[in-house]
């Protein structure tokens, strides 16, 4: 598959203020994230709250500004040019929001709100507009007479669809689909992810998925990173990392997750992750990490290649975790 997003050492600083008598530091949100997104895929990027997700989604979508590094959309830096070149560049890349709803004006009706969004884009003439609004309001499985409606009279699975609807007529190439299943019953989870990969066909996306369910992202993404404090502690194809995480962080996630067969011999996750005001010294996940070893508190691991499709930032990968876990009481002291 052709590549067609590229990042390349992504840094993010969030909250600096640079004052002449206040200065206050800010916290590196993204830290030195390396991806490659080719077309027609989907990635799934996981992880805890606060884990970075979705500082990345919208630095790759331009509304934040990246510290270091750079992003490259269909071989085309993005990053570091100018403002209004960026963003015509990624009008390709939409984003989702986990509430949908929330991105529509309660006042107006639907399809007031989805000709507004093409108007913006230039996109004036009210019968083209009739006629992309159609056509997306079938693709997504939804009557026209719904445009009619106000966004408070759709069902949850509604509004998904009308999320979809609405950065659809833009013509993305890339769709970022933040949660896209929170809050769904399971019926409506499936009737959605249908949706998606019939959508995905017919118009031709890549989609990057930020989720922390990690047995909706087995069922439907191709490939995955997994990301701690900022970082990306392990990546590759789903179903190589379902089948045999090699990241004691990653063991522990699918450990948790619901629903999930299979790679249940980790321990669920003790603690909270620290805040990346103090992130810790060496290896960021030392302090919850089950066989951690004194190397790991001061010596960061490098993310390397362990196959042709994974990587991993572990000095232990190798380990089974079932050999090196220490018992119950003897974690670190941290824990
Ligand atoms: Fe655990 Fe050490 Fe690997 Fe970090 S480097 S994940 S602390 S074993």
């Amino acid at each position: 598959m052709r590549e067609i997003l590229r990042v390349t050492g992504l840094e993010v600083e969030l909250g600096k203020r640079r004052g002449l008598f206040r200065h206050k530091p800010g916290v590196r949100a993204v830290d030195g994230v390396d991806l490659v997104v080719h077309e027609g895929g989907i990635l799934g990027i996981v992880g805890e709250s606060g884990c970075g997700k979705t500082t990345l989604a919208r630095t790759v979508l331009g509304l934040q500004c990246e510290s270091e590094g750079r992003i490259e959309f269909s071989g085309h830096v993005v990053s570091g040019v100018p403002a209004r070149q960026a963003r015509r560049m990624r009008r390709a890349i939409q984003y989702v929001h986990q509430d949908p709803g929330a991105a529509l004006d309660p006042w107006w009706r639907l399809g007031a709100s989805l000709a507004e969004g093409l108007a913006i884009h230039g996109v004036t003439d009210r019968a083209e507009q009739k006629a992309r609004i159609a056509e997306i309001m079938q693709a997504v499985g939804l009557d026209m007479a719904m445009t009619e409606r106000y966004p408070h009279e759709l069902s949850g699975g509604q509004q998904r669809r009308m999320g979809l609807a609405r950065i659809l007529l833009l013509r993305p190439k890339i769709v970022i689909l933040d949660e896209p299943t929170a809050g769904l019953d399971l019926s409506v989870q499936a009737s959605v992810l249908r949706l998606l990969y019939d959508l995905r066909d017919r118009f031709g996306l890549t989609y990057i998925f930020i989720s922390h369910d990690l047995s909706v992202v087995r069922r439907v993404c191709d490939r995955i990173a997994v990301m701690y404090l900022g970082k990306v502690v392990e990546e590759g194809n789903a179903s190589d990392i379902f089948a045999a995480p090699r990241h004691p962080y990653t063991r522990a996630l699918i450990a948790a997750a619901p629903h999930l067969d299979g790679v249940q011999e980790g321990p669920m996750l003790r603690g909270d992750p620290p805040s990346l005001r103090n992130v810790p010294s060496g290896c960021r996940f030392h302090p919850r990490c089950p066989i951690a070893q004194p190397r790991c508190t001061s010596e960061e691991p490098s993310f390397d290649s362990i196959s042709e499709n994974q990587r991993v930032a572990c000095h232990y990968w190798q380990e089974g975790i079932s050999e090196k876990q220490k018992p119950e009481g003897q974690a670190h002291a941290t824990l």
